[in-house]
């Protein structure tokens, strides 16, 4: 498995605004759009294209185009969602699936309560998106299941990861087709789960509590 944290001023600029508890859910939205936007830009640097001809007006040249089986995005609902924009704005032609995963709070376990994308995903790359990495058990779960379905290059984004949570996914997904984009690896895990400093509750601070 790769890790690659985006060392940028503007990301880092943006996610200092996530994390502050005074930001409200519509800029919180608005901002992790668009650090996602430039997660995105790094995440898909090894997108698989194929060669096209083509005719500027000026004359014929050779250039590129995403090619077939067309890349697959898996936002993992529900905080995922809040990241499917972003992505699909730099992948228009990408097809999108779902994955339901809740964390169970007593056990931090990930459990999977829907499922919605394509049984066979040979030869595809899944883009996976996910804002929080912290005990890594839903990544895992959900990667898992992407690579028994055929996937051969998958890349998870997350806006924040825990440093338990990317050790946990290493010896999880060791010698597997991964790579972790975030935008920060955080100081640890508090008791409860939640990345320290870390955001909060993603989902809640996206579209606020549910009781
Ligand atoms: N999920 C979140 O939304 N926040 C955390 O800090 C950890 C998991």
């Amino acid at each position: 498995m790769r890790l690659h944290v985006v060392d940028h001023p503007l990301v880092a600029h943006k996610l200092t605004t996530l994390r502050d508890e005074r930001t409200d859910s519509p800029t919180f939205r608005r901002l992790a759009d668009e650090l996602v936007t430039l997660l995105a830009y790094e995440a898909t640097r090894d997108v698989r294209t194929e060669q096209v001809d083509i005719r500027t007006p000026v004359g014929p040249t050779t250039g590129v185009r995403l090619s077939h089986p067309r890349p697959l995005v898996v936002p993992i609902l529900r905080a995922g969602l809040g990241m499917l924009d972003g992505m699909v704005r730099l992948l228009p032609t990408a097809e999108v699936g779902f994955l339901g995963m809740v964390r169970d709070e007593e056990t931090l376990e990930a459990k999977t309560y829907a499922t919605r994308m394509p049984d066979d995903l040979s030869g595809r790359q899944v883009y996976v998106v996910d804002p929080m990495l912290a005990t890594g058990g839903t990544l895992v779960a959900a990667i898992d299941l992407l690579i028994e379905r055929g996937a051969d290059d998958v890349t998870a984004l997350c806006l924040l990861a825990a440093p338990e949570g990317v050790e946990a996914m290493e010896r999880a997904l060791a010698g597997k087709p991964v790579t972790v984009v975030t935008a920060a690896v955080d100081e640890r895990l508090n008791e409860r789960g939640y990345i320290v400093p870390g955001l909060g509750d993603a989902g809640d601070r996206m579209y606020g509590t549910v009781s």
